[in-house]
């Protein structure tokens, strides 16, 4: 049987270039080799948008969308809605009592979340747990590999965590995950922020048209300490250069526009110009492909509903497995 893998992405929004480099290209390059799940994580995109619940249904088919657009085959990818596979609600709550408090409020990442989103009415619990309902999306799918962006890292090792506890405890039922990280951990905002995120607004989506990817482009933020073209520029830490560097296949033009930038004979402008015309070429055919589907959208419905009958079946067959290791099988006849 091939090795599974299980990722997925939150439907708060379509996906963007951050989620390309940290996981897609991954989820695309390995989808013949692996029986791959990927879920369409609406339950917990409601952790954090409880007061808008609304928001939801269409962007599981925006998601759904980008899916197709950037190469995964539906034939061999399951997309899985988070919420149709109701055995996951089960197996988090049997995993609650695994974890302790403790352990919840180091994670690094949530604590940043927590931080960025400025809750006014406080933390809410299912925000501050969502790493144990994330162990709970990957382990009932048995995954061996997770293919994600650093910020998830932390999620990957709660997750083994609760599997060595769970295995030690009842009995060895679930698969230990490994992390894959994509070809770059952490993309960059266009604000220069840390990283490219739907909550933070700093994003260039993958369905963007080529006149928004130009606007976003040229609005980039790029080094702060250079006011003229003239002057000496940081190529470092410069998200502009980040960009070219991941996706402007002109390494030789990359090369030399860092070296007239450092020496300042290039302005913001040129550079920007360049790097909009190199991320929009690689955008094109992932944008004609996304319209295509668009235009199917009962096509992709039924995609959307057959991956996630498929993704109930194995998650069903996990829990009768949990249930007995738990010895929750009682027959009162
Ligand atoms: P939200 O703000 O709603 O949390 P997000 O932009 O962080 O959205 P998620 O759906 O939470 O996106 O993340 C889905 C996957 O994409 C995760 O594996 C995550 O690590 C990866 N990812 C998201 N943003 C980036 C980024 N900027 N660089 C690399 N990987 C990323
Ligand atoms: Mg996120």
């Amino acid at each position: 049987m091939n090795k599974r893998i299980l990722t997925g992405d939150r439907p708060t929004g379509p996906l963007h270039l951050g989620h390309y480099v940290g996981s897609l290209q991954n989820r695309v390059k390995l989808q013949h080799e692996y029986d791959t799940y990927v879920l369409i994580a609406d339950v917990q995109a409601l952790t954090d948008n409880f007061e808008h619940p609304e928001k939801l249904g269409d962007n599981i088919f925006q998601v759904a969308l980008d899916y197709l657009a950037v190469g995964l085959d539906p034939e061999k990818v399951k997309f899985v809605v988070q919420s149709m596979v109701p055995e996951l609600t089960e197996l988090t709550i049997y995993f609650m009592n695994l974890v302790t408090v403790a352990t919840l409020e180091r994670n690094p990442t949530v604590k940043e979340e927590i931080k960025q989103r400025n809750f006014v009415k406080g933390v809410p619990v299912g925000f501050w747990s969502y790493p144990i309902s994330q162990a709970a999306d990957i382990t009932i799918f048995k995954a061996d590999l997770v293919p994600v962006g650093e910020d998830q890292l932390p999620m990957i090792e709660q997750a083994r965590e609760i599997v060595r506890r769970f295995n030690r405890l009842y009995a060895k039922v679930l698969v230990e995950p490994r992390a894959m990280l994509g070809a770059v951990a952490r993309l960059p905002g266009t604000d220069g922020g840390a990283k490219m995120s739907k909550s933070l607004g700093n994003c260039i989506y993958l369905g963007d048209s080529s006149e928004q990817v130009r606007k976003r482009v040229m609005s980039m933020f790029t080094d702060p300490t250079r006011i003229h073209p003239t002057d000496p520029g940081h190529v470092e830490g410069n998200p502009v250069f980040t960009y070219h560097d991941v996706f402007n296949p002109d390494k030789a033009e990359v090369e030399a526009l860092k070296e007239r930038y450092r020496k300042g004979t290039v302005g913001d402008v040129e550079v920007k110009q360049k790097l909009f015309a190199a991320l929009d070429s690689f955008l094109a055919p992932i944008r004609e492909r996304r319209a295509e589907f668009a235009a199917q959208p009962k096509r992709v419905h039924e995609i959307i509903i057959e991956g996630t009958r498929k993704g109930r079946a194995v998650a069903q067959s996990t829990m009768n497995e949990v249930r007995t290791a738990m010895k929750i099988t009682y027959k009162f006849e």
